[in-house]
């Protein structure tokens, strides 16, 4: 469906990657969710499985560097283009979408101190990949610590009594790593590299930590089984292993003297991506659902002829419209500065993910116990939609680092 976009500024070129975008996610990626959606979670991965096709024409456009800087090999899109090719992505598909992010995420992070080991290791190798040889992953949730591990500013993030249990202490020139993540990282089971973000100085609690970009081919690391869940089940999850890991200092990317300003700044990114492709699936809910009521029949009438079904849908799209606002400011301004309100991320990811939920929630309503079913694609948007509001940060913590943060350092001034 073609959408009103209330930005007048947009480019010949924005609507060309917009509309390229579009019938990439309508015709490549909604028929390979739907197919691996019914899959169990080993079976999405295996040789052969539409996922690797997926994944294969998604690199081969080039979408696996959207958020690397063209320097480097990237796609080379500005801010505001990046959320305009998320958000139609997540409209295909969140779950292929989040598994294309964070395929990135060794060599977003290794941008970020762009060395040489990481530029010719990481960086433009991640770039020019095209046959999914080199799939990254963010390990940074471990089987006890979720929501901590992601509340920079926080008091309870300093707490020198909450140890982590991925920890690399320095050995010579190396360091030695020990521990896990947990089952949630996705691309977990089929990652070559890891964004890794785990403990270094035991002090300073999760605030002593160090991001490693890490090849997982290292002797001692190993992987878990696939996950199987409720929601977004195109997406590969699982846990790694780390058993005394000898890992080279020039996969270092930074340690504990950085950790907290550099996990925010990777927050500000990761949480206003959330708001970008929950709007996307807040819109393939919506759209479903303006689409169905225009042709059922109840009572003599198409339920569109219904007020309280005109309502309802003028309130979901009102949803959609919001979400882009809030999330395609945040994401830009964030991309724009060295120092991000990162709480204007939390807006936007909390604002996109409760909107792609209650948008999913309604179309289902309208859909009456047709919206129950596997046969409508309403079914699996409310399930991929509710791993949003749990995915990247609970939104209930991600809230209360952030209102933590307004207390202690607003008013905030350029
Ligand atoms: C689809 C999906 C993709 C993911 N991808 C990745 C990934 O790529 N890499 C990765 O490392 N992780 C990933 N995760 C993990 C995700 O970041 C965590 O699930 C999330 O941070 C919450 O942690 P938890 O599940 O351990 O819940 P917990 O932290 O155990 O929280 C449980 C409940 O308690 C509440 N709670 C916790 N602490 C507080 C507090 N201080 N105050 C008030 N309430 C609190 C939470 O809001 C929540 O409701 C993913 C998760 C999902 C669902």
């Amino acid at each position: 469906m073609d959408f009103l976009d209330l930005d007048i500024n947009l480019t010949k070129e924005d609507k060309m990657l917009k509309a390229n975008a579009n019938e990439f996610a309508r015709k490549v990626m909604r028929p390979i969710a739907k197919e691996l959606d019914a899959l169990p979670p080993e079976q999405v991965i295996a040789k052969g499985s539409p996922f690797w096709t997926f994944m294969k024409k998604a690199y081969a456009l080039g979408y696996h560097s959207i958020l690397i800087p063209d320097a480097y090999g990237g796609m080379g899109l500005s801010p505001l283009q990046q959320t305009i090719v998320f958000e139609e992505l997540a409209w295909g598909s969140v779950g292929l979408t989040v598994a294309l992010g964070v395929a990135s995420f060794p060599a977003f992070g290794a941008a970020m101190v762009p060395e040489e080991t990481m530029i010719d290791e990481i960086l433009v190798p991640y770039c020019e990949n095209k046959d999914v040889t080199f799939i990254g992953c963010w390990g940074i949730t471990e089987p006890d610590h979720g929501s901590d591990t992601l509340m920079p500013g926080h008091p309870s993030f300093s707490n020198p009594d909450i140890p982590s249990q991925c920890v690399a202490m320095p050995d010579g020139d190396d360091f030695i790593l020990t521990g896990q993540k947990s089952a949630w990282v996705s691309n977990g089971t089929i990652a070559t590299h890891c964004a890794l973000f785990c403990q270094m100085d035991k002090s300073m609690g999760h605030a002593g930590g160090g991001i490693f970009a890490l090849p997982l081919n290292l002797p001692g690391v190993k992987k878990g089984a696939a996950l199987d869940k409720m929601g977004q089940r195109d997406l590969n999850q699982g846990e790694i292993f780390f058993d005394n890991v000898r890992v080279p200092r020039k996969y270092l990317i930074a340690g504990p003297e950085a950790y907290e300003a550099l996990l925010e700044i990777v927050l500000s990114t990761t949480t206003a991506f959330m708001g970008v492709v929950g709007t996307g699936v807040a819109r393939a809910a919506f759209e479903e659902a303006l689409n169905y009521a225009k042709t059922r029949i109840q009572g003599g009438r198409r339920l569109i002829e219904y007020p309280t079904i005109q309502a309802k849908l003028f309130h979901m799209l009102r949803q959609v419209e919001t979400s882009r606002a809030i999330s395609r400011a945040a994401f830009c301004y964030n991309q724009n500065t060295s120092t991000p309100a990162e709480e204007y991320s939390v807006m936007a990811k909390i604002h996109g993910t409760q909107a792609a939920f209650d948008v999913a929630s309604d179309a289902i309503q309208i859909f009456g116990g047709n919206g129950l079913t596997k046969e409508y694609l309403v079914e699996k948007l409310f399930r991929d939609a509710r791993a949003m509001l749990i995915e990247d940060g609970s939104n209930d913590t991600l809230a209360v680092a952030a209102g933590h943060k307004i207390i202690e350092t607003y008013p905030r001034r350029d």
